[in-house]
């Protein structure tokens, strides 16, 4: 119920005027968001890159509404691979596809994607193409299948556990030999597309996870790229100890070292799970968003988790 208010807020125009005008969002966001600066953004990643955890970028903004405001988008793209290969860190980046001309004309996403692929294998670096709403599901992955078929094997796709499409997604994906990172899935999807169960949701990710770990077992094992960047075939991207465990066991059994599975969390939770799978040799890398478009990650976040709202607030009034 929560979830979905959240998540409907995160839509709403009126909402973002309204909410962001308000300090205490800042502060609550700032919890979630490195910065509001790709400098602020680089010193996390520094210091995330001393406890041996990687991070993948991702300069906020979606729903993008003019085809200049794309190319900007772009060019700030471009701004932090040039960044992360001048301070040599092991960083990559996350792009959502609306954000790069998606929903103007999709053959000027495509070019603004694949001037962003050129530009990261110039540098030898990678980029992962986040997964939206389900309007834009398919127009995602025909993008970036067409990217891979052009030759682009620097980039991999997010597949979410929760739309029942999903199963057959991934053996798509997994016939052109694409990396995954596979998510539970962060939007509002009606029954009609998405199952509506936690539980449901929690056994698509564990079968997908399995599927995806006998993919890297038969592309025998590709580790993680020695300077952080190149993910391995599956990233797990979830903080539910649960399927932490769950891949960790099934990849255990398979004989998968672990190298060859990384773990994804969101910036800014679940830093002890981290590091402690960090400390148990798997790779770790933190998706660190930061930019002053951060209200609507803002509300998918405490849609999740409604009690970080409650939690800060009640720290602020404390205060
Ligand atoms: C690296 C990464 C990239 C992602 N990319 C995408 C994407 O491209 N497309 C997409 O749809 N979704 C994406 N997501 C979000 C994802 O779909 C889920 O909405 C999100 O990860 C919460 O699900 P969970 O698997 O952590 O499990 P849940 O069952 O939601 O949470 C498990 C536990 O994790 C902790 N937790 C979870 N969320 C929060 C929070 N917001 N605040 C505090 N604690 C929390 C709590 O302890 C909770 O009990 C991404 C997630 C990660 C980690």
């Amino acid at each position: 119920m929560l979830r979905s208010l959240f998540v409907f807020l995160s839509k709403q125009h009126w909402a973002q005027r309204l909410i962001t005008r308000w300090g205490f969002a800042w502060r609550l966001a700032s919890r979630f968001v490195a910065g509001e600066t790709l400098e602020e953004a680089m010193q996390a990643v520094e210091g995330l890159a001393r406890d041996g955890i990687n991070a993948s970028l991702d300069h906020l903004g979606e729903h993008t509404t003019s085809l200049e405001e794309a190319r900007q988008a772009v060019s700030e793209i471009l701004r932090i691979l040039n960044e992360i290969q001048r301070r040599g860190l092991p960083a990559n980046v996350s792009i959502k596809l609306s954000q790069i001309g998606a929903l103007l004309d999709s053959e000027e996403c495509y070019q603004n994607l694949v001037t962003i692929l050129e530009n990261a294998r110039a540098r030898d670096n990678f980029v992962r193409v986040d997964m939206e709403d389900s309007h834009l599901t398919q127009l995602t992955l025909d993008l970036f299948l067409r990217a891979l078929a052009d030759g682009y094997d620097n980039a991999g796709i997010v597949l979410q556990s929760y739309l029942y499409r999903t199963d057959a997604d991934l053996e798509r994906v997994m016939a052109q030999g694409a990396r995954v990172r596979m998510v539970k899935g962060a939007y509002l999807e009606p029954r009609s597309l998405a199952y509506p169960s936690k539980k449901e949701v929690n056994a698509a990710f564990d079968r997908q996870v399995e599927r995806l770990l006998g993919a890297t077992q038969k592309a025998g094992c590709p580790a993680l790229s020695s300077d952080g960047r190149v993910p391995p075939v599956l990233a797990v991207a979830s903080h539910d100890p649960k399927r932490v465990e769950f891949a960790r066991q099934t990849a255990a059994r398979l004989e998968i070292p672990a190298e060859a599975l990384e773990f994804q969390m969101l910036y800014g939770i679940r830093r002890d799970l981290q590091q402690q799978l960090a400390k148990d040799g798997y790779p770790v890398r933190v998706y660190v968003p930061f930019g002053t478009r951060w209200y609507p990650y803002l509300m998918r976040r405490l849609g999740e988790r409604p009690a970080n709202l409650w939690f800060t607030l009640s720290n602020f009034f404390r205060k």
